[in-house]
């Protein structure tokens, strides 16, 4: 399998391909296109195995640029992978113009308000500010199409799970599916992407 024949947009593979990628990898293989078709996929697999890029091409072609408001929620346990994922993200997308923004802890919120009133796709965050952020109704979240948990059993065992929770309840009611919010209640799920009906589960 390749990346030409995931259905990925011109601009994209040609940072796909820029960035030094020649084929996909197992979990990318396997996970690409069933959220890109909008199913909802529960992907395990070690780390180094092409994850955060995954998530990073994912999240690139289902953002419409022309839109100018947030269309895809990545949450991670650690600041450092937030701002990971921020940046694979823009080496990739960099023909697409997308405007990725890290709404992370530690950092000043005055930046995150210009950041986000200005206009930004995709957030890639730690749950306590995104959660803020939202509270503020400086992050609108309308327009979510895609929620992605990454690492999401590290973020419930560091005690994120009522802010998860909290984030989730704001979302469009069309991503509120009643597998993840049973999973979430009971504390049991792992890294979840998510924008449709039942999940596909994705071995690596
Ligand atoms: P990740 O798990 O996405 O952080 O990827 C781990 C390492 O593998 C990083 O150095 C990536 O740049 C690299 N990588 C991810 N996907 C691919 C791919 N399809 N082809 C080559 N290298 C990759």
């Amino acid at each position: 399998s390749s990346f030409d024949q995931m259905g990925i947009k011109d601009d994209l593979l040609r940072g796909i391909y820029g960035y030094g990628f020649e084929k996909p990898s197992a979990i990318q293989q396997r996970a690409v296109l069933p959220i890109i078709n909008g199913r909802d996929v529960i992907a395990q697999a070690q780390s180094g195995t092409g994850k955060t890029s995954m998530i990073s091409l994912t999240v690139c072609q289902i953002v419409d640029t022309a839109v100018r408001e947030v269309q895809a929620l990545i949450l991670s346990p650690t600041r450092e992978l937030a701002s990971q994922t921020e940046r694979v993200m823009l080496a990739i997308g960099d023909f697409l113009n997308i405007q990725v923004h890290s709404c992370i802890g530690g950092k000043s919120i005055g930046e995150d308000i210009r950041r986000l009133e200005h206009g930004v796709h995709v957030v890639s965050g730690t749950p306590g500010r995104v959660c803020d952020m939202i509270k503020r109704r400086t992050l609108r979240t309308r327009a979510i199409k895609l929620l992605i948990l990454d690492e999401a059993d590290e973020m419930l065992s560091r005690g994120f799970k009522d802010q998860i929770y909290d984030v989730y309840r704001y979302l469009p009611p069309e991503l509120q599916v009643d597998w993840l919010t049973e999973r979430m209640r009971s504390n049991n799920f792992t890294v979840s992407a998510m924008h449709g009906d039942m999940p596909q589960q994705e071995r690596d």
